[in-house]
């Protein structure tokens, strides 16, 4: 009988592993016994299954994280980030365990799940050094009263994660809210669930039962149960704008504290004086082909390059995606592997079909590659002589397909490049410094990236506008989201009975 836990135990041809739940420190079935399958991307074969948890499963994870949440916040938070750290630490041991088990169940490449792991442990330690900064603030009073504020965590939080990062998102995306004094219910990508499920296990090593729970299932069913449960009043999200509209619409039913980190279909403007090839290929590094075949909210899939480089620029992009090695994610040799399900793979598929149906030209890839007879695998691609209305320049695909456009007036390539609901990054190379402050004014998007997309910096806020979602993560106002602000004014007792203030 298994008992749930899955570090080191998932492997081709290998059996395959039964995972459990992690909820309040015990490894949990659903009630139901139902199971989803976890797939291996590359080799279409059963690694093992997850528990399909529904709504039993958010009534018992809320009750177990309000029962942790009170003594985690009362442990006070240089003993909490003592903890975070420790789990740092300990996650930081299994690094690499960690990282294969997220490329045989994502199919994302080693070296970018290696990036992955580290990244989570970076943000468990960031978090845990600003554990100490939920300051509040004093109003100016007279001598007889003392006003100020505190923030107190909200006691349980719901963090749903999307498929693309598992580890990553699993564990990184935890760290705010557990600095911040809450227990915390994790909900993976229901394709991608197995690292999170390796995320209890490491965690349930340092960290008090019921702080950090880990529970598996669909969006629909587990998901839409978890976001409406009254007992859960934070919830952040990560993923697509069509989930976000409707946690937003779940949530609102309980006046549910939400932020949303949702799509993007993210312009990148290329300006006339920058090295063409050297821009082609930080193009190709802009897609997060690398860490995630494309499968990235930060892609760069709008391209708009100057006329006067368009046709030098779109050949040294061509030539540098058909260098772009495909197979076996756990090859080294290999840059990208295939995309995280089928299901996934038929939606990239479909939008490359509509593209070329509405007058793109297939500059490369749009296939399976050679040598591939299993797996989600499909070629990277680039379009050409694509115009604004296009889908294929509207419709975010989350895969590895580039678009090239062509601009000529910078005030009209800012309209163009905004004409979009979406707002989560916007993108320019240049050398030309008056152009880049003039276009990270004008460009309309939470994050903007001058010569150096993805380059982020611990720390600097990251979050969307417009349909993109709101509330910035990674940087202390994340901290700060996972606390309520109370206002407490204490007044000397009066001598004058009537000491009550209008
Ligand atoms: P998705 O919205 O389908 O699913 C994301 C998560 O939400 C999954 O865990 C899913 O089970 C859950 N979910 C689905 N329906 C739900 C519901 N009704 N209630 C509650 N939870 C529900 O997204 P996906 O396909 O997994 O991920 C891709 C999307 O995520 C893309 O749009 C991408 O741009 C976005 N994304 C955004 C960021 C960011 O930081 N802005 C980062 C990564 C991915």
């Amino acid at each position: 009988m298994s008992d749930g836990r899955v570090l080191g135990r998932v492997g081709r041809g290998r059996p395959p592993v039964a995972a459990r739940m992690h909820i309040g420190g015990q490894w949990r079935e659903a009630a139901s016994g139902a199971r989803l399958d976890c797939i291996d991307p590359t080799t279409e074969e059963l690694l093992g299954t997850v528990p399909a948890g529904a709504a039993p499963v958010a009534d018992a994870a809320v009750a177990a994280a309000q029962e942790a949440s009170g003594a985690w916040r009362a442990l006070g938070w240089t003993r909490r980030a003592a903890l975070l750290r420790d789990l740092a630490d300990a996650v930081g041991e299994v690094a690499e365990p960690l990282a294969v088990l997220d490329v045989l169940d994502s199919g994302n490449p080693i070296a970018g799940m290696r990036g992955d792991i580290e990244s989570a442990v970076r943000e468990l330690h960031y978090y845990a050094g600003l554990a100490g900064q939920t300051h509040g603030v004093s109003t100016p009073t007279g001598p007889d009263t003392v006003s100020f504020t505190k923030r107190e965590p909200y006691g349980v939080v719901v963090r749903i994660v999307p498929f693309n990062h598992p580890f990553k998102f699993a564990c990184g995306k935890a760290a705010a809210a557990l600095a911040a004094g809450n227990a915390v219910i994790v909900k993976p990508g229901e394709q991608t669930s197995l690292s999170a499920v390796a995320l209890a296990e490491v965690a349930e090593a340092v960290l008090p039962p019921g702080v950090l729970n880990v529970v598996t299932g669909t969006g629909a069913e587990l998901g839409q149960a978890l976001v409406s449960h009254p007992g859960a009043p934070r919830v952040a999200f990560t993923g697509s704008v069509a989930t976000g509209r409707r946690i937003m619409v779940a949530a609102a039913q309980h006046f549910g504290h939400v932020t949303l980190e949702l799509g993007g279909k993210n312009p990148l403007v290329i300006c006339p004086d920058v090295d063409v090839r050297q821009a082609a290929r930080s193009a190709v590094a802009s897609m997060n082909v690398a860490r995630s075949n494309g499968q990235s909210c930060g892609s760069t899939s709008r391209i708009y390059v100057h006329e006067s480089i368009r046709a030098e620029f779109t050949d040294a992009l061509v030539d540098r995606v058909r260098e772009i090695r495909v197979g076996d994610p756990l090859d080294e040799a290999n840059d990208v592997g295939p995309l995280a399900f089928e299901a996934h793979l038929q939606r990239v598929s479909g939008h490359i079909t509509r593209a070329q149906a509405s007058g793109a030209t297939l500059a490369t890839g749009g296939s399976r590659p050679g040598g591939t007879g299993r797996g989600y695998f499909i070629e990277p691609t680039v379009f050409t002589d694509v115009t604004d209305e296009m889908p294929i320049a509207r419709d975010e695909v989350f895969g590895p397909v580039m678009s090239v456009l062509g601009w000529s007036d910078l005030d009209d390539v800012v309209r163009r490049a905004n004409d979009t609901e979406l707002g989560l990054t916007a993108n320019v190379f240049t050398r030309d410094l008056r152009v880049a402050h003039r276009l990270a004014d004008q460009l309309q998007a939470g994050y903007v990236y001058v010569n150096g997309t993805g380059r982020r910096p611990p720390g600097s806020p990251f979050g969307g506008w417009k349909h993109s979602g709101f509330g910035k993560e990674n940087g202390p106002e994340e901290l700060l989201s996972y606390t309520r602000e109370k206002t407490v004014t204490v007044t000397l007792p009066a001598e004058d009975p009537d000491w009550a203030t209008p």
